[in-house]
């Protein structure tokens, strides 16, 4: 470890001072003090927003939901209105990370999170995202676990939240709070592919804090679910995982939205089948050719090939699923 300086916020704009000086929030800290043991992060000062009233799960006026930056994972996946109206969510919480993990972490911080690719965590190794211009040791090393959509030269580390796939899935919003005010970040585009810059993860500006994340209106009947894959059942990361949202009205598919994870760089949307699914009516034949073209545009590693088919069959059966048979 090494030094730095703890401060504990008991309004916002205490918090947003801590901020501009260069402080690093942290709440739940079950990210944070992990990467600052393993000397990936170290700052000088840390400023607790745990204080703050970002920890309400209400609905919106207009018949979304509106979920603090500081509810607990656990709070949020318990919580009836995500259960009733969006189990996608509810779903992708419970399986994240441990009982004890969701108990502590919040919601702004597990947005937040930073990749778990085994090179970034380790400060011997080269690594272009925690110190940018030294190289990505991933690419000729172990890549299993990486991304197959996203990628470029400089990165090919996936983006590790399960939620995060969710409320693309759903069309989110991430609201932020800093020293100009406040702004809304479409969910889509707030984390960003790494392009040449893999150290700039998110569409956040300095001293900004995440205060909630918002679920618009969605038409009625919705059905949601989220599936993950992986190598073991438990507090384990995705190899894959889709999140899908589907309206069907009177026998036919009106919407469609389609999330992937565990393969991107960033929460991946599918478009491509999206746009398969909508106006057909749901059969076995329209899920596997909706779910063929979820491997569109990507470029697998060493390792990592095995994805392709698991990304295509993981879409597949999330689709029946959420699509009513079983
Ligand atoms: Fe670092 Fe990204 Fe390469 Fe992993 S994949 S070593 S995070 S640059």
């Amino acid at each position: 470890m090494f030094p730095f300086s703890y401060t504990r916020a008991s309004d916002v704009e205490s918090a947003l001072r801590g901020g501009q000086r260069g402080g690093r929030y942290i709440a739940g800290g079950t990210t944070l003090v992990d990467l600052m043991r393993e000397t990936v992060e170290h700052p000088d000062e840390l400023v607790d927003i745990s204080a703050l009233p970002f920890a309400d799960v209400a609905p919106t006026p207009d018949g979304g939901l509106r979920i603090g930056a500081l509810a607990r994972m656990a709070d949020v996946a318990a919580h009836p209105a995500v259960r009733d109206a969006y189990p996608v969510v509810a779903e992708a919480l419970e399986l994240s990370a441990s009982a004890q993990l969701r108990n502590m972490a919040t919601i702004g911080g597990n947005i937040m999170q930073r990749t778990r690719c085994p090179y970034f965590r380790d400060v011997s190794a080269t690594c272009n995202k925690r110190l940018p211009g030294s190289g990505c040791a991933a690419r000729e090393g172990v890549n299993r676990g990486h991304a197959i959509l996203g990628t470029s030269e400089a990165c090919v580390a996936t983006h590790p939240s399960d939620l995060a796939v969710a409320l693309a899935a759903l069309d989110a919003t991430v609201h932020l709070r800093g020293p100009d005010g406040e702004r809304s970040v479409p969910f889509t585009a707030f984390h960003l592919q790494p392009g040449t810059t893999p150290d700039r993860e998110q569409d956040i500006r300095p001293g900004e804090l995440v205060t909630a994340v918002e679920i618009p209106a969605h038409p009625r009947p919705l059905a949601s679910g989220y599936l993950k894959v992986r190598d073991r059942q438990s507090y384990e990361f995705a190899l894959t995982s889709a999140a899908v949202v589907l309206h069907v009205q009177a026998g036919v598919i009106r919407s469609a939205a389609v999330a992937a994870g565990g393969v991107g760089t960033v929460p991946w949307r599918l478009p491509a089948v999206e746009r398969r699914l909508v106006g057909n009516r749901p059969s076995p034949q329209l899920w596997a050719d909706a779910a063929a073209a979820a491997t569109e545009g990507a470029r697998p590693l060493e390792h990592n090939a095995f994805k392709i088919e698991l990304l295509r069959r993981t879409v597949e059966r999330q689709l029946r699923v959420v699509g009513g048979e079983r």
